[in-house]
C-alpha cells in the first residue's frame, strides 16, 4: 500500500535535538537550525512532494538523538 504523506507533518523535539544538523543536510528545504542549534522543522505542514518526503524520511532515519516525529494525522496512531 502507498504512502499517504498528503497530510504527514514533522515536528522536531527540541529536548532531545542535540543540534548535529544531519537532518538539515539531508532535508535542507524542511529543517533550519536556530541561533542555539536546535533544529526544527521549518516546514511543518506535511504537504510533501515524493522527493521531500524521502529526504524527510531520511533526516528522521539519520538523528542520532530520535528527535525527529512524523505525525500521522489521518491513519494509524503511531
Ligand atoms: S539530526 Fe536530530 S539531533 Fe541533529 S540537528 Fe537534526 S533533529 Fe537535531
Amino acid at each position: 500500500m502507498l504512502e499517504d504523506m498528503s497530510a504527514t507533518p514533522v515536528r522536531v523535539d527540541a529536548g532531545l535535538c542535540e543540534g548535529h544538523a544531519l537532518c538539515i543536510q539531508l532535508a535542507p528545504e524542511v529543517f533550519d537550525l536556530s541561533d542555539d542549534e536546535v533544529a526544527s522543522a521549518a516546514r511543518t505542514d506535511g504537504q510533501w512532494d515524493q522527493d521531500t518526503w524521502d529526504n524527510v524520511k531520511s533526516a528522521v532515519d539519520a538523528c542520532p538523538r530520535q528527535a525527529i516525529s512524523l505525525l500521522n494525522t489521518s491513519t494509524k496512531g503511531q
